[in-house]
């Protein structure tokens, strides 16, 4: 098993000096492993430092998928005997949509 530092310090191999950096200022956790402000993963790329984002839109999650609302039965549907429903929703669908009326019987 890999030692692990007592103190939080930075990972990165500097190979120029070959040694690991082992800066104990901010440390943060990325991918690579804990690194200093000087050896993030943007900074080594030359980039800026990502910057927190608005997140996800307000709202996202709580309004039901189509799939979930393609699940809502209608008693003309059930009625119908398209739709699979037990025979205790099938006949009370029955009663609520009568089909003799449409029929003039
Ligand atoms: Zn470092």
């Amino acid at each position: 098993m890999k030692d692990e530092p007592p103190v939080p310090e930075c990972a990165h191999w500097i190979g120029s000096e070959s040694r690991y950096c082992r800066s104990v200022d901010s440390i943060r956790n990325y991918l690579p492993g804990l690194c200093c402000p000087l050896h993030t993963p943007a900074a080594l790329a030359g980039r800026p430092e990502p910057q927190p984002g608005p997140g996800w839109p307000a709202g996202t999650g709580t309004r039901p998928s189509l799939l979930a609302e393609s699940h809502v039965h209608d008693a003309r549907a059930i009625a119908s005997g398209k739709r699979r429903a037990t025979p205790a929703d099938y006949r009370a669908a029955q009663a609520a949509v009568d089909h003799r009326s449409d029929l003039n019987l």
